[in-house]
């Protein structure tokens, strides 16, 4: 029996690196991001099984997964990870590579919600959440969506 080889890269992890400062072969697969997630059942792929698939150069598994865009950016698993990497930075960092690469994201509203937000900060420094959502809900065509809560965060705000 021939056994047979698995490609490994780290260039997927290098490129991260580059981009974000974080160092994803520093992860030793303890799990606790993931058991910490509140977004992690509704994801593809755990986040500890994105940090494998990095270290292991598994572009496609990454890139074209759900979980980069479905993260919240909530920093709970950074703050519980014992080798203090910072988790949501490489989902962006991910992002971003999808994106250069011509990826198409998994999750489309969110990749909408994301520019529009990003869009936001760079044209006023800031978002500006009750313009934000009314954008949004007209880019995917549900004008009306959540409007009993944007009136009690303008009414809230005022
Ligand atoms: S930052 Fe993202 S991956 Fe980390 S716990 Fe929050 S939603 Fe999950
Ligand atoms: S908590 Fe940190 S070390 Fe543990 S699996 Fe997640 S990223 Fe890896």
């Amino acid at each position: 029996m021939t056994v047979q080889e698995t490609p490994v890269s780290a260039k997927l992890a290098e490129d991260i690196r580059r981009r974000c400062g974080e160092n994803a072969m520093l992860c030793y697969q303890c799990k606790k991001c993931t058991s910490g997630c509140p977004v992690a059942r509704d994801m593809d792929v755990a986040p500890h099984r994105i940090m494998r698939a990095i270290q292991f150069g598994r572009d496609e598994a990454v890139l074209n997964s759900r979980t980069i865009w479905l993260c919240a950016n909530c920093e709970t698993c950074f703050t519980r990870c014992p080798q203090s990497i910072d988790i949501p930075r490489i989902m962006d960092a991910a992002k971003n590579i999808a994106k250069d690469r011509g990826i198409r994201c998994r999750v489309p509203d969110v990749a909408t919600f994301y520019n529009l937000a990003v869009d936001w900060i760079n044209r006023t420094g800031r978002v500006y959440e009750l313009g934000l959502m009314g954008e949004y809900n007209l880019r995917t065509g549900k004008p009306a969506r959540n409007m009993d809560l944007a009136i009690k965060m303008f009414r809230s705000a005022s």
